[in-house]
């Protein structure tokens, strides 16, 4: 088999995955839970260097692989209850309040130090009230992730995919308005200097220069976890009922 997308896989030792193990039955039954060792004959990583030029993601193949059956996480065909567990755990993970409450702290300090019609930018009303916009917005997502996780007694089921879905609204929000705060400063692409390699080769200004590179990264965020078209599936079926 081979799967798409696994971050990070160049430093893994061991890899879980989802197997079909019962081609008999209905296609979530027969899926079973692996834990695989990453040096096992028959795996390949390659890697998928990304927009912003950074490894990373990774294909990772699996030709022939023999997996002891000790390696069986709970019992065999139960696999997508187990997935679906973590999943609701990693989607309530990915919506990231405290990271996107860091992150609009600094927008606001860009803002502070940025300047539009010899006015500091914060001071904008179209600006302001975007920027307070997204701050309700969080404040409204932080309460609702509060909500789930105070039914403690429950794993995150699938309002899991509505904290989600607005969390990475949010986080993309940020990094664009991040990046129209500075504007053309930043343009410039220098990975050296990003790396911790070089001197800036261009503007001299530490807080622009890996702002398009966290903008373009940041599109992955309605793709992984699962794609936010589908998590609006699950909400429409799941808590609508439509
Ligand atoms: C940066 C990054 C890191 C990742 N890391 C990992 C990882 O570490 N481990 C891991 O297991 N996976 C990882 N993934 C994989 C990720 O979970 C999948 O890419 C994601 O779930 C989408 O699945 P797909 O790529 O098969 O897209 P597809 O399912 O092929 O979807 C393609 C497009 O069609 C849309 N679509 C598909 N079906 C429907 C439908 N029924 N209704 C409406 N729209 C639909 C999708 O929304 C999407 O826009 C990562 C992905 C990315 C981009």
């Amino acid at each position: 088999g081979q799967k798409t997308w696994t971050t990070l896989a160049q430093f893994a030792d061991m890899i879980f995955c989802l197997v079909r193990t019962d081609t008999g039955v209905r296609k979530q039954e027969g899926i079973s839970f692996l834990l695989i060792d990453m040096h096992t004959p028959g795996i390949t990583v390659r890697p998928i260097i990304m927009l912003d030029e950074d490894h990373e993601v990774n294909e990772v193949f699996f030709d022939n692989v023999r997996v002891p059956a000790a390696n069986l996480v709970g019992q065999e065909n139960r696999g997508w209850t187990y997935a679906k567990y973590l999943l609701g755990h990693e989607r309530t993970g990915i919506a990231a309040v405290g990271r996107s409450k860091r992150e609009l702290a600094f927008l606001k300090s860009l803002a502070a130090r940025e300047s539009k019609n010899g006015k500091p930018l914060i001071d904008d009303p179209l600006f302001a009230a975007r920027l307070a916009n997204l701050e309700i917005e969080l404040m409204a997502l932080e309460m609702t992730v509060l909500r789930v996780l105070a039914k403690a007694d429950k794993a995150p089921g699938p309002e899991a995919s509505v904290l989600k879905v607005r969390g990475t609204d949010i986080q993309q929000a940020l990094t664009e308005l991040m990046m129209e705060a500075v504007g053309p400063m930043a343009l410039p692409f220098d990975p050296a200097y990003l790396e911790g390699k070089s001197e800036h080769s261009v503007f001299d200004d530490d807080d622009a220069a890996p702002l398009a590179s966290y903008y373009f990264n940041y599109r992955k965020t309605s793709i992984y976890g699962g794609s936010n078209e589908i998590q609006r599936n699950i909400i429409t079926q799941m808590i609508l009922g439509l």
